[in-house]
């Protein structure tokens, strides 16, 4: 097995009590969310200067840029910009979602922070903004790639007609195809309109480096894929010593469960803030607790989720009631 696995031997979890005692303060809160989010000193979101002058008694905008003559606070230009919430109740959330490994739901967090059950899932969908990463992957390692259906009925179309169009998988489901590299454990997911050759190997291409070996199941949706071994799963085969996707496939099974008993549905429009969210934390879990709540501040910036943006998105009206 390779070596060169990220990470600690071991990670260093927190508890609430640790939780509760570092954010004990508003001032804690924000101090935290400063030294994580500037570490080299304060800089201006919009123009980049160091130049910054502190205005007493300025909340909720604290800091002023010399420069460009902003006005600014540690939330603007990050998914926090534009909230009311405290930090205080911000920090308590991205422990939230990056401990809660089955997801979190918005009546968690609704009953946890004593925020409304509304306020809670706009807050949830902005801290799963820091998970969404357009790059491609570059993984060199061996991938496995196998496809997970979630879901949910078909959209506007004839289950009959859907089939012949998809060729595989459940019709009335919507399709998402991941790959998890050999040694790192790193995972790469996406909402795939459909799962047929093109599509799949397209996912391939764009994250894998030449010659990368990938490792997949019978499906002939792959076959043409360089450097390709198939293991059947229909047929009893039993599992050959490298030859198997039982990494990815337990990938599935922790955003099943999170499907199932916790956000009990997922809609096809918001499917993949779900699955950049179980990737994201995914990718994290060589991290101590801390680290990867810092490494979503730092993800946290040039990223806004605007309420009126999500709603709209999921085709709700403003005062329809959030689903989970
Ligand atoms: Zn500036």
């Amino acid at each position: 097995m390779a070596r060169n696995a990220p990470g600690k031997h071991w990670r260093k979890g927190m508890t609430l009590m640790e939780v509760v005692r570092m954010f004990a303060t508003e001032e804690a809160a924000e101090q935290w969310f400063i030294e994580t989010r500037w570490p080299n000193g304060i800089a201006c979101p919009q123009c980049g200067s160091l130049n910054i002058r502190k205005v007493e008694n300025r909340k909720p905008m604290p800091y002023r840029c010399r420069d460009c003559r902003k006005h600014f606070s540690v939330k603007t230009g990050t998914v926090m910009q534009g909230s009311n919430l405290g930090l205080q109740t911000w920090a308590l959330a991205f422990y939230l979602l990056a401990t809660g490994l089955k997801g979190t739901s918005s009546m968690k967090l609704h009953r946890d922070l004593g925020v409304t059950q509304k306020t809670a899932w706009h807050l949830a969908h902005r801290i799963r903004e820091t998970w969404r990463d357009e790059e491609a992957g570059d993984f060199e390692n061996a991938v496995e790639v196998d496809e997970g259906y979630f879901g949910g009925k078909a959209k506007n179309k004839h289950a009959w007609k859907r089939k012949q169009e998809e060729g595989r998988g459940p019709v009335n489901k919507t399709a998402v195809v991941g790959m998890k590299e050999r040694g790192t454990g790193r995972v790469r997911a996406k909402v795939v309109e459909n799962t047929d050759g093109r599509t799949l190997k397209g996912f391939i291409q764009e994250n894998v480096e030449d010659g990368t070996k990938v490792y997949t199941d019978t499906a002939t949706t792959y076959s043409g894929v360089p450097n390709r071994e198939a293991v059947s799963h229909s047929t009893g085969e039993y599992v050959r010593e490298q030859a198997h996707t039982n990494g990815m496939e337990s990938f599935w099974s922790m955003m099943k469960r999170g499907y199932i008993g916790v956000y009990h549905k997922m809609s096809p429009k918001h499917l993949d803030r779900y699955v950049k969210e179980f990737e994201g934390r995914h990718n994290q879990r060589p991290l101590d607790t801390i680290e990867q709540m810092q490494v979503m501040v730092f993800l946290a910036e040039d990223k806004r989720l605007r309420y009126k943006d999500l709603i709209r998105e999921n085709g709700l009206s403003s005062t329809a009631r959030p689903a989970k």
